[in-house]
């Protein structure tokens, strides 16, 4: 993997089209890396849609990854966890054809159960996800992503721990770390994450990341909403600065509502803190 790209959640504003087509393409003139497929409220691309979505995104250089439907809950009982692991495989069925190598998964919620009683459960349930997806030669890794709620399955530790999990990754969403606690927002905090992903995951790690930011507003409860970058508290000039100093390769999606703004104003600011 070469070097780190920006890009965005979904398809770009200021796109021709509000298709994922017109979004690479958009991706590709604005000079950005990358880009989210968002499945966030179901996966209704077509395999002939993915099969040109991977064919364009190729041709012009563009890395994917896939945003699996909000709506899954692998700490859920019968019907919700059976639906959860039929959305997370067909996000990974067209995510695959469309050449992604990620899919990006909100795992479920702590419920009424203890942590560690939510975390077995749902490393039984990826377990199972991961052996019907090599079944099915589906050769794409699930990213478990950093939440912004207490109630939500998804610290950093659990992050990290359940890539016990073969072919399970972490997907660092910086600005829900922040939300979640109102700590994990400094220059020292954001490389005591980093360190930490590199002690459980090794150089290899911090070689292959997968990372969310946007601007965010909280509450004691957690996350509340997205917000442009500029109008949070959220530090990403000394985020960027980590990334550079930790030389971090992989793929970072901006989900601020002005998406490839601010896609390109965290680029721009990871230029500047890498000539230093
Ligand atoms: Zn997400």
């Amino acid at each position: 993997m070469d070097g780190l790209l920006f890009g965005t959640a979904g398809t770009p504003i200021r796109s021709n089209g509000n298709d994922s087509l017109s979004g690479i393409r958009r991706v590709n003139e604005l000079g950005l890396g990358c880009m989210e497929l968002e499945f966030v409220r179901g996966v209704k691309m077509g395999e002939e849609t993915a099969q040109k979505v991977g064919v364009l995104a190729k041709k012009l250089d563009i890395r994917l990854s896939v945003h699996a439907p909000y709506y899954i809950n692998l700490n859920g009982e019968g019907e919700i966890r059976l639906k959860s692991r039929e959305r997370i495989l067909n996000s990974a069925r067209v995510g695959n054809i469309c050449g992604a190598k990620s899919v990006v998964v909100h795992a479920g919620f702590i419920q009424n159960d203890s942590r560690k009683a939510a975390y077995e459960k749902i490393k039984k349930e990826l377990i199972e996800i991961k052996e019907q997806m090599n079944r099915q030669g589906l050769n794409i890794t699930l990213r478990i992503e950093t939440m912004g709620r207490n109630s939500q399955f998804g610290n950093l530790e659990e992050v990290l721990g359940i890539t016990e999990v073969a072919g399970v990754l972490p997907c660092i969403d910086f600005s829900h770390l922040h939300a979640a606690t109102g700590k994990n927002n400094s220059m020292e905090e954001f490389a005591d994450i980093l360190k930490g992903i590199e002690n459980k995951l090794g150089r290899e790690g911090l070689n292959n990341m997968h990372i969310h930011v946007s601007g965010i507003e909280y509450s004691d409860k957690g996350e509340k909403r997205h917000m442009e970058l500029e109008e949070s508290d959220f530090k990403f000039r000394e985020l960027v600065q980590a990334f550079s100093d930790f030389d971090i390769k992989g793929m970072v999606i901006c989900e601020s509502p002005n998406l490839e703004f601010d896609a390109l104003k965290l680029r721009t600011e990871y230029e500047k803190a890498k000539r230093h």
